[in-house]
């Protein structure tokens, strides 16, 4: 009996100690807030490696506010104004990310079409606790791909607001690939999206970035129930220190989020 009980300790031990090794399942860790990002604090303060141990799936930016961010089956994928793709080097930073070490705990396949609205309403009847942090990984073929990229910005930088006004737009038909992001809650605000925020990585790695809209024709859905949320903010960082952080951004988020024109797809 004593033997079982030491037994079960090491193996206790082993875990905790593999645990330290990469993040605990159901964690979404982000780095720096929304509000910042929407402030105009672009200077990146993790790197790309460092985010690849807290997760293998997510979405965020990069250093300067150069693109769109997808990290896929821990790979992170850099959507530049270009509309091209590119794969940064460990040592890249980001100022605003969310990643998890994706486990899905829900599956379904969709064969008819869904639009952006339409997956919206379906994730919300499937997992209907809004209170808790969902990863929505989707693969499938799309009629329809409408993204934005954001480009390079250089101090003093402009609210991302300002930036999105000429943002670069991407329509693709036909495409097949990954749709990558959250849904977080509703008492994120001010912190990260409250809501769905996704991005898209085509198949053959070749387009993506921030979708404004979509029609799939058939899509593999998966969903992660995240309970835990660990927040990174930039430690040494005059920008996000002086920053004022008690403003409501919610109308330019919306903007920001959704495109000025593209709100009623
Ligand atoms: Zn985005």
């Amino acid at each position: 009996m004593k033997k079982g009980f030491f037994g079960s300790l090491l193996l206790v031990v082993i875990f905790g100690l593999a645990g330290c090794l990469s993040a605990p399942v159901d964690t979404v860790t982000q780095v720096s807030t929304i509000d910042a990002l929407l402030a105009g604090v672009y200077d990146g303060h993790m790197a790309c490696g460092e985010l690849l141990k807290n997760g293998n799936f997510g979405i965020g930016t990069f250093d300067g506010l150069d693109g769109e961010m997808v990290v896929l089956d821990g790979t992170v994928y850099q959507v530049k104004a270009d509309g091209r793709v590119y794969t940064p080097g460990p040592r890249l930073t980001t100022p605003f990310a969310a990643v998890v070490r994706f486990q899905p705990d829900r599956a379904l396949t969709v064969e008819d079409p869904l639009s952006y609205d339409d997956l919206k309403k379906l994730l919300d009847k499937e997992v209907p606790d809004q209170n808790i942090f969902c990863g929505i990984r989707i693969d499938g073929r799309f009629s329809f791909m409408k993204t934005r990229s954001v480009p390079a910005q250089k101090k003093p930088y402009p609210t991302l607001v300002e930036v999105t006004k000429n943002q670069p737009v991407f329509e693709m038909t036909d495409v097949t690939g990954t749709i990558v992001g959250f849904r977080c809650p509703p008492y994120v605000k001010g912190i990260n999206v409250a809501g769905y925020h996704l991005h898209f990585i085509s198949r053959d790695r070749t387009s993506g970035g921030h979708i404004l809209a979509f029609n799939s024709e058939d899509a593999a859905i998966r969903i992660d129930a995240c309970n835990r949320f660990l927040l990174v903010l930039p430690k040494t960082s005059d920008a996000f220190s002086s920053t004022d952080l008690n403003i409501d951004r919610e109308s330019e988020l919306e903007k920001v989020e959704s495109g000025s024109e593209e709100r009623n797809e």
